[in-house]
């Protein structure tokens, strides 16, 4: 049993997990940097513990003190959201060492999915179509030109630590492979303490779609059907959706249930997201993530699901509360990432929110920690709001959009709001004619319409 649940996080995500906590008449803990003081979550919570200034290496990436703030406010249970420590495994091993429940999977499949390369080869073992690549690191430049002739150009050479749409270089002949990974190495080492890389086919114009599934103790796994994340910018999502306008029930029965078999027997715990290119009809597993992700409100809207109580029962021993049958798909959902951004440059532009009116009525859903008067601070990632629409079709749910972006003000500060109703109102969303790179490529296209 949960009784009280410490909350390793900041912005919407603390929020959201606060949400459920309520629900669930479960205690709330927040932890905060001193630049969270006055956060939203930190006046919602039950108790609220300051461990450190503003940078996360002294708050929300120390773990010494969320654990000493987890021991003094007797918390059980620590949900680490997403970012931060969520995909740490030592993170997870150390908050179970100290007899605390960590609301999320294994660490040692943390530690698994964290090692791309190994993730890959597990996948592939597991039954589950990877993208063609090197079958590990790439040691030497020799080594790097058999396989990416082996493979065809164009290449990615990825980080094996690799994460957040960093560390990736497109290489479209041989002339530059040697020079992109000696670069993609230095970079790896400097961003994420592991200079090993390796290569992967680059899928032109694929789209980007992920299967959410959730696992309990009792050896049950489900999936929750899928989200198209295929409005992305530098590798980085904008704008998600379910289910996925390109798939028809057939291959979508099929995906999830190779999925599913492969969790099941890994014995994968909690919520995770397996993440496939698409093309052509196939799909190609590129990672997986180990936690609760930003974009899962539209799956919660498309099945009826609450994910983070799902996740908050689970590490509590319970069944989940659906089982494969149960889960079913209604309407179609459609999730905005608003974030304090140039909406042309996409630069932060963190400052103080002076009017702030989130849109309202049927099938709107508003996911976020601002507030008129609310200062967004400079030391985190830009998101201060998603926006969720939910409707009975495609259509209907742009529609929706259309007019739920329509009513949003944000006053104060710069957002991306223009941008995305932009994109709402581009024929290619509309016809669901879009891939990976569509968003970069019509950057042009669509600034007339802001
Ligand atoms: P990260 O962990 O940094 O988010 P991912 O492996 O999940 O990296 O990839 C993020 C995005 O990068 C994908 O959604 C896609 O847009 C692009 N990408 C990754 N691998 C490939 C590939 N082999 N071919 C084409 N695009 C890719």
């Amino acid at each position: 049993m949960i009784r009280k649940l410490l909350i390793a996080n900041r912005g919407e995500i603390a929020l959201r997990i606060l949400r459920a906590c309520r629900e669930l008449e479960i205690a709330a803990v927040v932890v905060h940097s001193t630049a969270d003081a006055d956060s939203m979550a930190v006046r919602l919570a039950d108790e609220s513990v300051c461990i450190g200034p503003p940078p996360p290496r002294q708050s929300y990436l120390d773990a010494r003190q969320i654990l000493a703030a987890a021991e003094i406010t007797g918390a059980d249970a620590i949900h680490p959201g997403y970012g931060f420590l969520a995909e740490n495994a030592a993170f997870a091993r150390m908050v179970e060492e100290h007899g605390f429940v960590f609301v999320g999977p294994r660490p040692e499949h943390i530690e698994l999915m964290g090692d791309k390369v190994r993730a890959k080869e597990t996948m592939r073992r597991l039954g589950v179509p990877v993208v063609p690549g090197s079958d590990g690191p790439v040691q030497t430049p020799e080594e790097a030109v058999r396989v990416a002739r082996d493979i065809g150009y164009p290449v990615l050479v990825k980080a094996v630590a690799g994460g957040g749409g960093r560390g990736m270089k497109v290489v479209h002949d041989e002339g530059e492979l040697v020079a992109a990974m000696e670069l993609a190495r230095r970079e790896a080492e400097a961003g994420f303490g592991d200079p090993r890389v390796y290569l992967e086919k680059f899928l032109e114009r694929p789209r980007h779609i992920e299967i959410q599934v959730l696992g309990d103790r009792h050896g049950e796994v489900v999936h929750l059907f899928e989200r198209d994340c295929s409005i992305q910018r530098r590798h980085q999502k904008v704008v998600e959706e379910a289910p996925s306008p390109v798939l028809d029930d057939e291959a979508r029965r099929e995906i999830g249930e190779r999925v599913v078999a492969a969790m099941a027997e890994l014995g994968y715990l909690g919520a995770g997201t397996v993440e496939f290119l698409w093309k052509d009809g196939e799909f190609f597993f590129i990672e997986m993530n180990t936690r609760i992700q930003v974009e899962h409100p539209v799956t919660e809207m498309v099945t009826g699901v609450d994910l983070v109580r799902e996740q908050i029962l689970i590490a509590a021993g319970e069944p989940l509360s659906v089982d494969q049958g149960e889960v079913r798909l209604s309407g179609h959902a459609i999730e905005f990432r608003i974030t304090a951004e140039d909406p042309d440059t996409f630069v932060p532009r963190p400052g103080r929110i002076t009017h702030w009116h989130p849109p309202g009525g049927p099938g709107v859903r508003v996911d976020s920690h601002a507030f008129a008067g609310y200062t967004v601070p400079p030391f985190y990632d830009s998101l201060i709001a998603k926006l969720i629409v939910h409707d009975a079709d495609r259509g209907r749910a742009l529609r929706r959009a259309a007019r739920s972006l329509a009513e949003f003000v944000v006053d104060g500060i710069p957002s991306t709001i223009p941008l995305l109703r932009a994109i709402v109102e581009h024929e290619a969303m509309r016809a669901a004619a879009v891939d990976t790179g569509w968003l970069e490529r019509s950057m042009e296209e669509l600034r007339p319409r802001r």
